[in-house]
C-alpha cells in the first residue's frame, strides 16, 4: 500500500512523446535536471551538466567499470567482512565550454534569457539546449548546443556549439576545457549514497597537446587502473579568431579568442574520448584516446549525429512501447524516457554489469546488484538479447571471485556478492549485503529465462552449466536438512529481498529461488550426460561434478522448507515473521518515509514492515507454482505491510495485482513506477535514474498489462488493459522473429514483423505466426470475461 505521500506533481517537463524538455531555467529543479538530461551508452555516462559548468549539482562523467578501491573503515571488525570498498569513480569532465562576451561571462543564473529551451530528443539520442542571451550591452546572442554520447563509438561524446551575435558586433570569448576536479568529501546520513573520496584519486601520468587537442592520462593508487581522455575541436567561421591550447596534469583549455561580426555564425565541433585499462603508465591510454579522436575528426559531427540517429531507431524498432488513452497523461513521454534508460545504461556495457543507476550518478557507488539479473535482464532478453548474454558471462567472468568468497564464507561452491564492481564483495553492511544470497539463485533464474527464451544453448554449455554447479554446491552447503522439521531443507541466517527484515531462517523468497536453482543445475546436468556428453565431460573437468550431486541437488529441492501459516493460509516471508507486530504505520508521519533514514534497523527488523515486495516477488517470478486464490490471500496480506522505500517494488506489485484482477491497484502501481524520476517520486531522482524500476515498468507492462508468461521459453498472452487505455503495442525479439503485440479493448493481434516465424498463446489458444501469415487478431477478452 502506498502510505507515502507524492511529492507535488513535479511535471518539470512539458509533453512532447519524443522528447523530455525543459522551456525555462528553474534553478531549483537543476539536480533532477542533470539525470533527466544525462547521456551514457553503458561504457561512457554523463550528466546533463550546464555547457558553462556553473551552476551546476554533480556534473559527472562515468565510465562503467573504472573505479577506485578504498579500505571500508569498520567500527568493529569481524571475520569475513569485506575489507576494500569500490567506488566509480567521476572522470575528467569535457562537457565544459565556457562563453564571455565583451569579456562579460555567460551565466544562465544571472542572465537575461530570451530564451533558455533544453531537451533530450529521445527519436535522435541527443541532448539540445537552444539560448538567446540580451548581454549587459544590449546584444542578442543565440547559443546552441547538441551533445551526445555516442552508442556507435563508445568511447567517444561529441558536442557541437554554435554561436552567433544576432544584432551587433562582438568579441567572443570561448573556453573549451579538459578538467580533473578532485573529489569533495561527502557529507551526507543517507547510506545510499556511499562515502566518497578524501584527496586526489586520479594521479597524473602524461599530456599531450597540439592544436586543438589535448590529451591527459591517469592512472588510480588502488584499483591500478589507467585512464586516458582528450578532447580535440573542429572550428568553422567567418569571424577572424585566434586560438590558445593551455594543458596541465589536470586541465586542458582551448581558448577561442573571435570577433563575432552581426550574422555570421561560429561553428565550434568538439570531440571527447575516454579509454581506460590496465595500461598504468598512460603511453597506451594515450594513444587509443588519440585513436578515437582522430576517427571523429574524420568523420565529422553530422555524421556521428547521424549514426546516432540510426542506432536509436534501430532501437525503438525493437523496444518502443505505445499507450494510447488512460488517466496519466504524459505516459508516453514518461516510458519513452524510461526506456530511453535502459538503453543508456546497457546499450554498450559489453563486458559489465549494469550499475544501479547507470552511468546517471553515484548513487550507490555504481555498484552492480541482482537489480541486472531480476529487473533488467528480461527486457535485454527481448530487446538486445546479445547484450543479456553479455551481463551474464560478465557473472561468468567473476566466478573465480565467487568460488574464493564461498571459501571465505566457509560454503562450498560460489558465492556472488550482492554489490560490486570487480567481482568481490563490496557490501560493508552484511545483513543487507552478503546475506542476500538469493542473488545466487536470481542470476541463475536470469540465466534461465535467456536460454529458454533465446535458445542459446551453447551458452548454457560453456558458460552457464559451471555456474550452476557452483551455485547449487553453494545452496547445499548454506543449507542443511532439519530433523525435528521432517527432515526438510532449511537455509538459516540470510536476508530475503525485503531490507526491512534481516538475518532470518528460511526466507520464503530465498528458498523458493534456491530450489529453482538446484533443480536447474540437476535438470541440466542430467540433460547433458544423456545429450552431450562431450560437453559434460568438459564441465566435469572444470568443476569436478560428481553424479551424486545431482541426486543431493534434487533431494533438497524435494524437501525444500517453505514457511507457511495454515491458519492464514499465507506464506510466511520467513520463520519468525508472523511472530511479530505490525509496525505502527497510523502513527508513522508521512515525512519519516523512507523508514530508513527515520528508524535504527534493529526496530524495523522487529516489526512486520516491509521495504519492498518479497514473497509477492516470487510470486510474480515463478508464478506458474501458485493459483490466483493463493496469490491473492499473499497480496492481501503483505500489501499493506509494503512501504514501497525501495523503488524495486511498485512495478512488481503492480504486475501481481494485475495477475489478481486488482486492476486499480495495478494502473496506481504501474503510474508511479513510470514516473519514479521525471516526477521525483521518492524525491532522489538528482542522484540517477532508477534503472531497476525502469526495467520493472517494462515488465510491468508486458507481463503486467499484456499478461505475458514464459515459462519454459513458451510465449503466452492474457492481455487486460485498464478500461480506458485505447491500446498498447509494443515489440519482443525472440529467436530471430520480431514479433509486435498489439492490444485494443476489443481486438489483440500478433504479427510477425521480422524472422521465420513463432508460435504464441492468446488466452489460452496456440496462434502460429509465420512469413505466410504473418499476423492473427483475437478477441481480447479480458480476464474477467473468461473466469
Ligand atoms: C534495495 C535493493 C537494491 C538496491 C540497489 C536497495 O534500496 O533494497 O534491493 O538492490 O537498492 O538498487
Amino acid at each position: 500500500m502506498l502510505r507515502r505521500r507524492l511529492n507535488p506533481p513535479a511535471d518539470y517537463f512539458p509533453d512532447d512523446s519524443w522528447a523530455v524538455k525543459a522551456t525555462e531555467f528553474l534553478p531549483e529543479y537543476l539536480p533532477q535536471a542533470e539525470t533527466a538530461f544525462a547521456l551514457a551508452n553503458g561504457y561512457l555516462g554523463m550528466r546533463g551538466s550546464l555547457d558553462e559548468d556553473y551552476p551546476t549539482h554533480e556534473p559527472g562523467t562515468y565510465l562503467n567499470g573504472f573505479y577506485e578501491t578504498r579500505p571500508i573503515v569498520y567500527g568493529e571488525q569481524a571475520y569475513g567482512f569485506p575489507k576494500v570498498g569500490q567506488s566509480m569513480l567521476n572522470c575528467p569532465d569535457g562537457k565544459i565550454i565556457r562563453l564571455y562576451v565583451d569579456d562579460e561571462p555567460f551565466d544562465v543564473d544571472r542572465a537575461e534569457l530570451l530564451r533558455f529551451r533544453r531537451k533530450l530528443d529521445l527519436k535522435d539520442g541527443v541532448y539540445q539546449r537552444d539560448v538567446i542571451w540580451l548581454t549587459p550591452s544590449g546584444t542578442r546572442i543565440r547559443l546552441r548546443t547538441t551533445r551526445l554520447v555516442s552508442f556507435a563509438h563508445r568511447h567517444l561524446a561529441a558536442i557541437y556549439y554554435q554561436l552567433l551575435a544576432e544584432d551587433g558586433d562582438v568579441e567572443f570569448v570561448i573556453v573549451s576545457e579538459l578538467v580533473n576536479r578532485q573529489p569533495l568529501p561527502v557529507e551526507t546520513t543517507d547510506p545510499r549514497l556511499g562515502e566518497g573520496f578524501v584527496g586526489r584519486v586520479l594521479h597524473p601520468t602524461g599530456t599531450e597537446a597540439r592544436d586543438l587537442r589535448a590529451i591527459l592520462s591517469f592512472r588510480t593508487g588502488g584499483s591500478e587502473l589507467g585512464l586516458g581522455c582528450g578532447m580535440d575541436h573542429v572550428l568553422r567561421t567567418d569571424c577572424s579568431h585566434s586560438t590558445e591550447l593551455d594543458c596541465t596534469d589536470d586541465r586542458a583549455s582551448l581558448v577561442i579568442r573571435a570577433r563575432g561580426a552581426r550574422g555570421k555564425p561560429l561553428r565550434l565541433s568538439k570531440y571527447l574520448s575516454y579509454h581506460y585499462g590496465s595500461d598504468v603508465d598512460g603511453h597506451v591510454m594515450r594513444v587509443q584516446t588519440a585513436w578515437t579522436l582522430d576517427r571523429a575528426v574524420a568523420d565529422g559531427f553530422a555524421a556521428i549525429h547521424a549514426q546516432q540517429r540510426a542506432y536509436v531507431q534501430a532501437f525503438w524498432q525493437r523496444a518502443d512501447i505505445e499507450i494510447e488513452g488512460g488517466r496519466y497523461p504524459r505516459k508516453q513521454q514518461t516510458l519513452r524516457w524510461n526506456l530511453f534508460q535502459l538503453l543508456q545504461a546497457s546499450a554498450r556495457a559489453e563486458g559489465h554489469g549494469i550499475g544501479a543507476r547507470g552511468l546517471t550518478g553515484q548513487t550507490y557507488e555504481g555498484h552492480y546488484f541482482w537489480d541486472t539479473e531480476i529487473y533488467v535482464v528480461p527486457f535485454l532478453i527481448y530487446t538486445h538479447p546479445r547484450m543479456a548474454r553479455s551481463v551474464l558471462k560478465f557473472r561468468y567472468d567473476q566466478l573465480d571471485k565467487a568460488r574464493d568468497r564461498a571459501r571465505e564464507l566457509g560454503h562450498r561452491g560460489a558465492t556472488f556478492p550482492w554489490r560490486t564492481i570487480n567481482g568481490h564483495e563490496a557490501s560493508a553492511y552484511y545483513a543487507a549485503g552478503t546475506a542476500q544470497y538469493h542473488i545466487n539463485a536470481d542470476i541463475m533464474y536470469a540465466l534461465r529465462k535467456y536460454v529458454e527464451v533465446t535458445g542459446d544453448v551453447d551458452f548454457l554449455h560453456r558458460f552457464g552449466a559451471e555456474m550452476l554447479i557452483e551455485t547449487a554446491r553453494l545452496w547445499l552447503s548454506l543449507g542443511n536438512f532439519v530433523a525435528r522439521d521432517d527432515d526438510r531443507f532449511c537455509i538459516n541466517g540470510v536476508t530475503g529481498p525485503d531490507e526491512y527484515t534481516a538475518v532470518v531462517n528460511n526466507n520464503y523468497f530465498t528458498n523458493l529461488m534456491a530450489r529453482e536453482n538446484l533443480r536447474y543445475a540437476a535438470e541440466t546436468m542430467l540433460a547433458l550426460r544423456r545429450e552431450q556428453p562431450q560437453v559434460f565431460e568438459t564441465v566435469v573437468r572444470r568443476t569436478g561434478f560428481a553424479e551424486q550431486e545431482a541426486d543431493d541437488w534434487e533431494m533438497a529441492a524435494a524437501q525444500m522448507y517453505l514457511p507457511y501459516d495454515e491458519e492464514l493460509r499465507v506464506h510466511s516471508q520467513d520463520d519468525s515473521f508472523f511472530e511479530k507486530a505490525v509496525w505502527d504505520f497510523d502513527n508513522t508521519p508521512e515525512d519519516n518515509y523512507p523508514l530508513l533514514l527515520h528508524y535504527h534497523p534493529l526496530n524495523l527488523y522487529r516489526h512486520q514492515v516491509l521495504k519492498q515486495a518479497d514473497t509477492i516477488l516470487a510470486m510474480f517470478l515463478l508464478d506458474h507454482q501458485f493459483s490466483p486464490e493463493d496469490m491473492k490471500r499473499n497480496f492481501d496480506y503483505y500489501d499493506p505491510l509494503t512501504t514501497h522505500d525501495s523503488s524495486l517494488s511498485v512495478c512488481i506489485q503492480s504486475i501481481v495485482a494485475n495477475e489478481i484482477g486488482y486492476q486499480e491497484k495495478a494502473r496506481e502501481y504501474f503510474d508511479f513506477a513510470i514516473t519514479m524520476d521525471l516526477r521525483d517520486v521518492g524525491g532522489n531522482m538528482m542522484n540517477g535514474a532508477h534503472v531497476a524500476s525502469i526495467g520493472g515498468s517494462w515488465m510491468a507492462v508486458v507481463y503486467g498489462f499484456a499478461g505475458m508468461r514464459d515459462h519454459h521459453g513458451v510465449l503466452s498472452f492474457r492481455p487486460r488493459i485498464p478500461d480506458d487505455w485505447r491500446r498498447l503495442r509494443f515489440r519482443l525479439t525472440v529467436r530471430g522473429s520480431l514479433l509486435e503485440v498489439d492490444v485494443r479493448p476489443d481486438l489483440t493481434s500478433y504479427a510477425l514483423r521480422e524472422g521465420d516465424g513463432i508460435t504464441v498463446f492468446h488466452q489460452g489458444t496456440e496462434l502460429r505466426l509465420t512469413p505466410e501469415t504473418p499476423s492473427v487478431e483475437q478477441p481480447t477478452r479480458p480476464r474477467r470475461a473468461q473466469t
